[in-house]
């Protein structure tokens, strides 16, 4: 028998999702990205699910590659671009678009020998001073790009730093029509947060948004807005089952560092689930997680292959939880268990973190399996 702890993906969550995208954001098409192995979920996992949208974004060419390989014929856009000479050679043999951020990215598409000119995206800084052209020096690029016959169309990119908090969109959308104005060709600025937050407008919308996150069933504004706010849907979960089950005494404590001691008699469950699974080390006492089905919380720290768990809830609501009871640890129960539901966001703020960080963070030794 493996450890029982599992992750399930839900490919009818994600096609739910990226529905609900398509919702905020008008006629625009609809990246869907998929860097980092699709947030974590698996790449060939999320395709078929993912396969309506109207492309794939991503940064790491074996990525582009196995895209190609399940079949996918349509764009894939490499959201930074090249860094080195020789990945142009893969664009033009993938027919992968490419964003354009440095002056270094034209000068090798300036020596690139190709025969079919490559769809490069050129990509404006609007502020968040990570990749891109500073607006007073984004039209020079733009006719620089323009000139060469190794390109094709130019499409015009930017991504906004705080679309998901309380400056919004607002004055880097201004910077992006200013410095933007009067050229050709298809934008694409959206995030996730700008689709849902502000997707209604089309000057947020544009052409084609890049949605990642909102895919993958977690708010890109938690706690402003849960997933239920957004009409999202969990699309991993992570549940393991409980090995072992201790009777404590007043005064006894659980784990490392006796971080927890009991003030009541109480039963605790020990679930095969620590931080070299992935589940963050910081989630100790008083993080959510579901047993059989019921609301309950870590106790103790979390060591590296096992957490502890409080079974007065679900006893209390009259399970029968003790060894082999389903944990869930963020996501879904199963259908046994009423399918109830976990949000990563939840789990993640008790992590001082973002869904994002954990969905990544699956460690390699959790095998996956797949769950309507
Ligand atoms: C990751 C990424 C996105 C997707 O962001 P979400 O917040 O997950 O929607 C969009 N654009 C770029 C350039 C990215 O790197």
């Amino acid at each position: 028998m493996p450890r029982p702890i599992q992750a399930f993906i839900h490919s009818n969550a994600l096609r739910h999702n990226l529905q609900q995208v398509r919702h905020h954001v008008g006629d625009a098409k609809v990246w869907a990205v998929v860097k980092a192995n699709a947030y974590g979920h698996g790449i060939e996992r999320v395709y078929d699910a993912l396969r309506a949208a109207d492309g794939f974004a991503l940064l790491d060419l074996d990525e582009a590659e196995r895209l190609r390989a399940l079949g996918w014929r349509g764009p894939i856009l490499l959201l930074e671009g090249v860094f080195e000479p020789r990945d142009l050679e893969v664009c033009s043999r993938l027919g992968l678009w490419h964003a354009v951020h440095c002056e270094q990215q034209i000068d090798m598409l300036a020596a690139h020998k190709t025969h079919a000119p490559h769809r490069v995206f050129l990509k404006l800084n609007g502020g968040m001073n990570r990749l891109g052209f500073k607006p007073q020096s984004y039209r020079a690029a733009w006719a620089r790009l323009n000139a060469l016959p190794q390109v094709d169309e130019i499409s015009l990119m930017m991504h906004f730093s705080d679309a998901d908090g309380p400056a919004g969109v607002a004055a880097q959308l201004a910077t992006f029509e200013q410095a933007t104005q009067g050229l050709p060709g298809e934008r694409c600025i959206s995030n996730s947060a700008a689709s849902l937050r502000f997707g209604a407008d089309a000057r947020v919308h544009q052409d084609w948004v890049r949605a990642g996150i909102a895919l993958y069933g977690s708010s890109p504004n938690y706690p402003d807005a849960d997933i239920g706010t957004w009409n999202l849907r969990p699309t991993m979960s992570l549940r393991s089952r409980i090995i072992g089950v201790q009777a404590l005494q007043p005064g006894d404590a659980v784990g490392y560092g006796s971080r927890f001691v009991a003030d009541a008699p109480m039963h605790i469950g020990v679930v095969a689930c620590g931080y070299a699974d992935g589940y963050p080390r910081i989630c100790d006492t008083g993080t959510p997680v579901l047993i059989d089905g019921v609301r309950s919380r870590t106790v103790g720290r979390i060591s590296m292959d096992m957490l502890a768990v409080d079974l007065t809830a679900p006893r209390a609501a009259g399970k029968a939880s003790g060894f082999g009871s389903e944990v869930v640890l963020w996501g879904l129960a199963s259908a046994a268990h009423g399918a109830a539901a976990l949000p990563i966001d939840e789990v993640a703020a008790h992590g001082q973190t973002v869904g994002y960080e954990l969905m990544c963070a699956v460690a390699a030794r959790v095998p996956f399996g797949q769950e309507c």
